[in-house]
């Protein structure tokens, strides 16, 4: 009897000190989470017909990539199944609200209920109707605060913001991508973080992005970049052209760093 009461104890012991090494390295594993090195590709709003017929681009890689739709109520029904062949292809479809207002000054006029509720839930409703999975969100403008990134945690399992500003001294001294912190998705911000633009009028270019993407390598982690229309031969406002896109997506894959859509990260 005594025998068994110290057999017990004994087990109680190593039991708890084994619950406290799990928990340790349950800790451990959470707040240490490894990225695969990977980029992250999104295209913005509405400019699905140069998606559609230069996703080619994206097979010869096996890329995947995030498409976030504004304005969903106003897609034809010729764009709408050029959007569901690209998710059925396994590219991913997500949310850029509804009218494409900037979250701050809207939020100022009407509060964020209001927006929650006109740009945000009525973009849902109409993007799930019309038969997406919807996962991710992106700000337009990259404008947004914190409480509402907080009140949108619950709707979406990431969100992106974006880092441009043509107001930002440190940006027009054109920075190799591998200094901007912000634009990394790591342990710390998977629920939410910026991105950087490589469309023409960011002026970003290969000599500028490619440290970015040996720093994914490096460190393992995520690079988050968006740009908006896809063009051959193009060098002007918010568009790429589709060799320069080329070229990021050949020497990622070059180098080893793989393609994660927005719905991958969490
Ligand atoms: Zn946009």
């Amino acid at each position: 009897m005594i025998e068994a009461f110290f057999k017990l104890k004994k087990y109680r012991k190593y039991h708890n000190l084994i619950c406290l090494v799990s928990i340790h390295f349950l800790m451990i594993s959470c707040t240490n989470k490894e990225f695969v090195p990977a980029i992250v590709l999104t295209f913005d709003d509405d400019h699905v017909e140069s998606w559609y017929e230069n996703r080619s681009v994206f097979n010869k890689y096996n890329a995947k990539v995030t498409f976030f739709i504004t304005r969903p109520h106003k897609l034809s029904n010729t764009q709408i199944d050029m959007l569901l062949q690209l998710q059925a292809e396994g590219h991913e479809i997500a949310c850029h609200t509804l009218n494409h207002f900037n979250a701050i000054n809207f939020i100022d006029s009407i509060g964020i209920e209001g927006y929650l509720k006109q740009e945000v839930d009525s973009c849902l409703k109409v993007l799930k109707s019309q038969g997406f999975n919807i996962y991710s969100f992106a700000y337009p403008f990259g404008s947004t605060n914190q409480e509402l990134i907080d009140s949108l945690k619950t709707r979406f399992s990431f969100q992106r913001g974006s880092i441009y500003n043509k107001t930002n001294i440190l940006y027009r001294k054109k920075r190799p991508l591998s200094e901007w912190n912000n634009i990394y998705i790591t342990s710390g911000n998977q629920f939410y973080s910026q991105a950087m633009g490589i469309d023409e009028i960011y002026k970003n270019s290969m000599t500028l992005i490619k440290p970015g993407i040996d720093r994914c390598k490096k460190d393992s982690i995520a690079l988050l970049l968006y740009a908006h229309e896809i063009v051959v031969n193009t060098q002007k406002n918010y568009r790429i052209d589709i060799n320069k896109l080329d070229s990021i997506l050949s020497y990622a894959d070059e180098i080893g760093v793989k393609f994660l859509r927005c719905q991958d990260i969490h």
